[in-house]
């Protein structure tokens, strides 16, 4: 039996038709009917939300008989053949194949000439980003002074790589993701409008591994449908589509963080049973706690990897009080066993004994933090040792005064420059606006972290793991250059690469004028390869002082802890460190 594809089959004829992206259609077919509208329109988003469909529906109202107008009729002459894409007057270029200066030359005498039907020349120009510069000088010319019957709608995934002075041409309109829950409720309707149904369940699950983009939430169900069975039940939608369920997914991690060695292995066979990729649902475990841990230092509002509000209060909700530090441990052990788990003869046993790993491990409290900890709890002389919940990791604050005499020259072991200058004894420490578990950034502070903050939002657009890492570096501002410290571990330290460099210099340049240069380093466990057996050793030792520091043993003891991780900021402070720490 031939088959239409279900996007092309349901693709919006009108504004009103378009799921999710109300915002923008509101607004043209408002233009419309005021009849003021702009010459050049940029349609932003990802894949398959619709700027496409929404370009080709303007060119009708545009064009239409009976038009200008917000509701194209869809029957005349004009729409017809714009529907089909025919169009004389309507031309839509793929900027990626014709990203020369010459083509868009060739572009700018062609709508030179009057439209020869309709009223307007529409020219949709798709994924304008890729043009060469030379081709968008050329662009922006005619952008400036476009002949009255031309319409330009340039749409793109990548906003940032079209250049400022184009964009500043163009009424602009921001297509979003569709959130799952309207993704399935349009899948439940294409069903419907097909005299079909599917588990409710199923459809929630294919709205959500389809990102938002209505074109792959579509396609999922052509493949479902593309079985020809007369009803299904959902784990056979999952197998049939090979996917992870994201509720497992999140049920794992939950049963990992709560430490139940036994639900995870229950949870591992149901994904067994369900037919489910072992393969895949590592992966989708993995990206489940870098979301997490991104979700929980995020601030409030941010958007991350494209992650809809709802996501993101779940995600928070599900990491709960779990320290940033458990969190990126956890990815980190996931991320380290994965070569091992890609190589398995029986997936599922790596599978299980990584999971089972991840149970036991501890949460990681910094030791910033236990001590500071500790000096609020009364140099840990006075007052029970509060206990520590697993999922609470956060030191307590105990209220009594805190001690005058403070013993310990609040040898910070992570050293905070921007803290660090108050010398021993100070007056009551000041009152911690958070008990910073991320550290410290190094030099000046607010400007070099803001940077970073910047960049590290652009990088979340199209370098997700990149940016995942530049989210835990530590910046400063020296001699013009903006110095990026990749944490420490392995995973990070592969990140400080040449390329990635050059990366974040082009965002850099994007982001700022005259903005600092930047410099990609990674932590001091491995730079400065000449001193690097020397600095290992220094590493170890100090690693050890501090582990028999009084401060730290009773810190241990009053948290219930043990020393899991060191993280000195810059060799050069270290014996600075360990010297105050000794006196
Ligand atoms: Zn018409």
């Amino acid at each position: 039996m031939s088959y239409l594809v279900l996007a092309r089959k349901h693709r919006p004829a009108t504004f009103d038709e378009v799921v999710g992206q109300e915002h923008v259609t509101r607004t043209l077919a408002g233009a419309l009917e005021s009849g003021r509208l702009a010459h050049a329109f940029c349609f932003t988003g990802p894949r398959g939300v619709g700027k496409t469909t929404v370009a080709r529906i303007l060119a009708k109202a545009l064009n239409c008989e009976h038009g200008p107008t917000a509701t194209p009729c869809g029957k005349c002459g004009h729409c017809l053949e714009i529907s089909e894409g025919r169009a004389v007057d309507v031309q839509e270029i793929d900027a990626a194949s014709n990203s020369r200066v010459e083509d868009v030359r060739e572009l700018r005498e062609m709508i030179r000439y009057h439209p020869q039907s309709g009223r307007y020349r529409v020219t949709i120009l798709d994924e304008v980003h890729m043009l060469s510069k030379a081709a968008f000088n050329a662009l922006l010319k005619t952008l400036e002074e476009p002949p009255e019957h031309a319409v330009f709608i340039l749409a793109t995934t990548d906003v940032h790589k079209v250049p400022l002075t184009i964009l500043s041409r163009c009424q602009r309109f921001d297509f979003r993701r569709l959130p799952p829950r309207v993704l399935a409720e349009h899948l439940r309707k294409v069903l419907a409008a097909e005299g079909l149904s599917l588990p409710a369940e199923s459809l929630a699950l294919m709205a959500r591994e389809a990102d938002g983009s209505v074109r792959d939430s579509l396609s999922l169900l052509d493949q479902v449908l593309a079985a020809g069975k007369e009803s299904m039940t959902h784990p056979e939608v999952v197998e049939l589509l090979g996917l992870v369920d994201r509720e497992l997914v999140t049920a794992t991690a939950n049963a990992v963080l709560a430490g139940e060695a036994g639900e995870v292995l229950d949870l591992v066979s149901q994904v067994y049973a369900a037919g489910g990729e072992m393969q895949a649902f590592y992966g989708a475990l993995q990206e489940h706690f870098r979301n997490l841990a991104a979700a929980k230092a995020a601030p409030e509002g941010a958007e991350l990897f494209g992650l809809t509000p709802e996501e993101m209060a779940a995600l928070r909700a599900q990491a709960g009080s779990h320290s940033p530090e458990t969190l990126h441990e956890i990815f980190d052990h996931l991320a380290a066993s994965e070569d091992l788990f890609r190589r398995a003869s029986q997936p599922r046993l790596v599978m299980e004994m990584t999971l089972l790993k991840l149970t036991q491990v501890k949460p990681v409290v910094s030791l910033a933090e236990i001590i500071s900890g500790l000096e609020r709890a009364g140099g840990g002389e006075s007052g029970a040792p509060p206990s520590r919940p697993r999922n609470n990791p956060a030191p307590p604050v105990a209220h009594n005064a805190a001690p005058a005499h403070n013993p310990a020259p609040a040898g910070n072991p992570r050293p905070a420059p921007a803290r660090q200058a108050p010398a021993a004894p100070t007056p009551p420490p000041p009152p911690p606006a958070a008990p910073a578990a991320k550290a410290a950034p190094a030099g000046k502070p607010g400007d070099a972290e803001g940077m970073l903050k910047e960049l590290v939002r652009y990088a979340e657009q199209n370098q997700p793991a990149l940016a995942s890492y530049l989210g835990r570096a530590t910046a400063a501002l020296e001699d013009g250059l903006l110095r990026v410290t990749l944490p420490p571990g392995a995973i990070a330290t592969s990140y400080a690469t040449e390329k990635n460099q050059q990366r974040l210099n082009r965002m850099a340049s994007e982001l700022w004028d005259n903005g600092p240069k930047v410099r990609l380093s990674a932590s001091t466990e491995a730079v400065q390869a000449p001193d690097h057996q020397a600095l290992a050793a220094a590493k170890a030792q100090a690693a050890a002082e501090l582990a028999e520091h009084p401060v730290v043993r009773q810190a241990a003891e009053v948290f219930e802890a043990e020393v899991v991780a060191l993280n000195p900021a810059d060799p050069n402070h270290k014996p600075n460190l360990l010297s105050t720490e000794q006196d």
